[in-house]
């Protein structure tokens, strides 16, 4: 019988499956404490459960993680892990640490069917969603590397998490709604909702879903501040417009001054950073509580693109300050292990290219 991994099972699916084993609801309960309050990995050692209940979990499941395949670590701190899941597909996974947080961003697909122009996840063929065990596997992944069970409630090296992997989670929604919902419950890995950030490239219909049943912060990929020029940043707006967009983010649940939505916007030199274009920018999101996070482009090898000035960044990001919003400009970390945006999973395709693959391919690459 092929067992089945109990991590990144709903509580709904799990309540259900135990009724059919003929165990009570309250087992759940008692079960999901010791694998995510304490990060257990064997049934063997839940020992407020009979000897009965525990071997019948055991015939019945596994308890999964994905698989370290690699690890770099950045001179800045910052970490990259490449996981391996089941079938040999791997995706990567960052922590960056800073002084009042740890972050880490996830991969929500190996990776992108999108295709932005500035990303060099995009120029990779998607090869599949990532399961919900997959997703919470790679925050238990760290929670495991840095001995972080069980959860503490201060001063977590996990704070927060972002989805700015590789992949695009909306496309990706139900896995990633799943996986979203254990990160968050009290019972489960008890990640404040405020602390984790959804970004995505504009998948419209998807947009108040996220809002409304999970509750967490959004960030969009702006990148452009009309539809020309975003047609040809992130091709996804020809299905869904600038217009249609930013209506979404104007209705996106529980917004306030205290909940903004992050606008993430790539520099380019002399695409999209003018003068102009800041004050467009500014014009475009009037009355959305947000900030904009002025990501300095990560250069990776053919980019199309350079990097803006740091003159032009500072004066693109004057006139969004002075226009009233917080204009961080997103200090890139890990670059020297590409695990900066953008440039996730590259050099591991890159490898396994090289590995399996001809001349031509690895040009192509
Ligand atoms: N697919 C989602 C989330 C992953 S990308 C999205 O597009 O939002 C995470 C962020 O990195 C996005 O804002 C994306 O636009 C940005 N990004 C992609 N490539 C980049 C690059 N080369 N340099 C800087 N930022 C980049
Ligand atoms: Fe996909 Fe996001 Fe990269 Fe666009 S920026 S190709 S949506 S991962």
């Amino acid at each position: 019988m092929i067992k089945i991994n109990i991590i990144g099972q709903s509580r709904e699916s799990l309540t259900n499956q135990f009724s059919e084993l003929g165990l009570p609801a309250f087992r759940v309960q008692q079960v999901w404490n010791w694998l995510y309050h304490h990060g257990m990995r064997s049934f063997e050692l839940m020992n407020n459960l009979s000897n009965e209940v525990r071997t019948k979990l055991a015939e019945q499941y596994v308890i999964e993680r994905p698989m370290v395949s690699s690890a770099q670590a950045s001179v800045d701190g910052t970490q990259k892990w490449l996981l391996r899941f089941d079938d040999g597909q791997e995706a990567e996974t960052v922590h960056i640490p800073e002084v009042d947080r740890g972050t880490l961003c996830i991969s929500s697909q190996v990776g992108c069917t999108l295709t932005c122009t500035f990303c060099h996840t995009g120029t990779q063929m998607l090869v599949r969603n990532l399961t919900a065990a997959e997703i919470v596997g790679q925050v238990m992944v760290a929670r495991d590397i840095f001995g972080e069970w069980p959860t503490p409630f201060g001063n977590r090296h996990i704070s927060n998490v972002v989805l700015m992997g590789m992949g695009e989670p909306l496309y990706n929604y139900e896995n990633v709604a799943t996986a979203i919902k254990i990160l968050t419950d009290e019972k489960g890995l008890c990640l404040s909702r405020r602390k984790i950030t959804l970004s995505t490239s504009g998948v419209v219909p998807m947009i108040e879903n996220c809002g409304k049943e999970l509750g967490i912060s959004l960030a969009i990929s702006l990148h452009a501040t009309n539809d020309d020029l975003r047609n040809q940043l992130v091709p996804l707006n020809k299905k869904y417009p600038l217009k249609d967009l930013l209506e979404a983010c104007r209705n996106y649940p529980n917004l306030s001054n205290a909940r903004r939505i992050t606008f993430e916007y790539v520099m380019l030199k002399g695409v999209n950073d003018s003068v102009a274009d800041a004050k467009r920018l500014v014009q475009l999101i009037k009355g959305i509580p947000a900030k904009i996070n002025l990501i300095p482009f990560n250069p990776w090898p053919n980019s199309p693109y350079e990097c803006s000035t740091p003159q032009a960044i500072s004066a693109f990001a004057e006139i969004v300050y002075r226009a009233g919003y917080a204009s961080p400009v997103r200090t890139p970390r890990g670059r020297d292990i590409l695990a900066a945006c953008g440039q996730l999973k590259s050099e591991s395709v890159r490898k396994r290219k090289t590995k399996i693959c001809s001349e031509a391919d690895e040009v192509a690459a």
